[in-house]
């Protein structure tokens, strides 16, 4: 049996870890929430497997993504299979996703932060310029039906099956450790670099750390960690408290700073509101 029978699908899931790490780290809990400062050459590295492997702009998922959290599960939730169905959001998430991410006053509103910047013009806004090179790329790298069908495969994989599991799935079936509207899924975290923990992740947006409890593991945050030890990422002090109060309350050490944890989840919320 041919060796391309194994390489092919394993690159294209190694594709698809790479891209969802990539938007968690860097689109997620970087920019949209600012649980983490990001080294600009950390940024571009982000920025340009970003660009290869999604094609998406970093304003536009900011803005998207803000919105979510401001309008959780109720109307003018980009995504929400509260609102939509569970199976509107499982199949056509893209489809909502781009909807939202071509409304100007969405990105006005919610990414006002987020400046394009002259690699934004030159490059990154260019996805499926970014998308096109990183195809080509792949041929080079596996030939052209086998680079082909990764590529594929992991396109498939992302926008159909991780993406989407994080906004349906995640509000839609799984375990609680806060009362909202998400859910978690300890197993899913595996595969979605941490995402599935996203009762958690709603219930403390500034954590930089989604997972709160034994038998949580969110694998970006082992890349986060060696980023902090590298002097590639930073988490400040507003950042880290957010992570103490989540895992505090989680161990049932409920004091007299309870209510905290909600002034700090808050900040982001207020953020994209105001
Ligand atoms: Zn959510
Ligand atoms: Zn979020």
């Amino acid at each position: 049996m041919s060796v391309q029978f194994f390489i092919v699908p394993l690159v294209a899931v190694a594709l698809t870890q790479v891209a969802v790490i990539a938007t968690s780290v860097y689109l997620h809990r970087g920019l949209a929430h600012q649980a983490l400062r990001v080294h600009p050459i950390a940024g571009i590295v982000f920025r340009t497997v970003l660009w290869l492997t999604t094609g998406q702009r970093r304003r536009e998922w900011v803005a998207v993504h803000r919105k979510h959290h401001a309008f959780t599960d109720r109307e003018g939730d980009p995504h929400s299979p509260r609102v939509l169905g569970f199976w509107r959001v499982q199949v056509l998430n893209v489809y909502y996703y781009v909807r939202e991410a071509r409304n100007g006053e969405t990105i006005r509103r919610f990414a006002p932060d987020v400046i394009e910047d002259r690699a934004d013009r030159l490059l990154f806004s260019w996805g499926w310029g970014g998308l096109s090179v990183g195809m080509v790329l792949l041929c080079l790298v596996l030939g052209f039906w086998p680079g082909v069908i990764a590529g594929v495969g992991h396109a498939l994989l992302y926008v159909f099956v991780l993406a989407p599991s994080i906004n349906g799935l995640g509000h839609w079936r799984g375990t609680q450790n806060f009362e909202n509207t998400a859910y978690n899924s300890a197993w899913r975290a595996w595969i979605t670099g941490g995402e599935s923990l996203h009762n958690n992740h709603h219930a403390h947006p500034r954590a930089p750390q989604f997972s709160a409890r034994f038998g949580e593991f969110d694998p970006s945050w082992l890349l986060i960690r060696a980023l902090v030890a590298a002097g590639l990422v930073t988490i400040g002090r507003s950042a880290a408290k957010a992570r103490g109060d989540m895992r505090r309350r989680v161990a049932g050490e409920s004091d007299e700073t309870l209510a905290a944890p909600a002034l700090a989840g808050a900040r982001s919320e207020d953020l994209v509101e105001g």
